[in-house]
């Protein structure tokens, strides 16, 4: 008669191998249809107002098309808009760039 051998397959837990933490962020995973059209395309919406272009960078709002500068600018209005509007996520609107920074979770993606 044969005994049937407990592998240790039968409790296998799954060791975490990778990064420690992934920190679930919904509104990077949301943020997969076509991207709104830029409202003020190549420049910043609030620069332009104050008759500014000394921007750094410029960063696009995936929720509604808003276009603000960079926190390297000197009015930080991509970071303004996402405290004032809530809206989380942003890609980067530079040529040849294309990723993505979501607020909430400070998180790249
Ligand atoms: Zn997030
Ligand atoms: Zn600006
Ligand atoms: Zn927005």
């Amino acid at each position: 008669m044969k005994r049937v051998l407990r592998r240790a397959a039968d409790r296998i837990r799954v060791e975490s191998t990778g990064p420690a933490t992934v920190a679930p962020c919904d509104e990077l995973a949301a943020a997969t249809g076509p991207d709104p059209e830029a409202r003020t395309p190549g420049v910043c919406e609030e620069c332009t107002e104050l008759d500014e272009q000394n921007w750094a960078h410029l960063r696009i709002c995936l929720t509604c098309g808003h276009v603000g500068c960079c926190d390297s600018s000197p009015h930080r209005h991509a970071t303004a808009h996402f405290e004032q509007t809530g809206h989380p996520v942003m890609r980067s609107h530079e040529p040849g760039e294309s990723w993505r920074w979501c607020y909430r979770h400070a998180e790249m993606g």
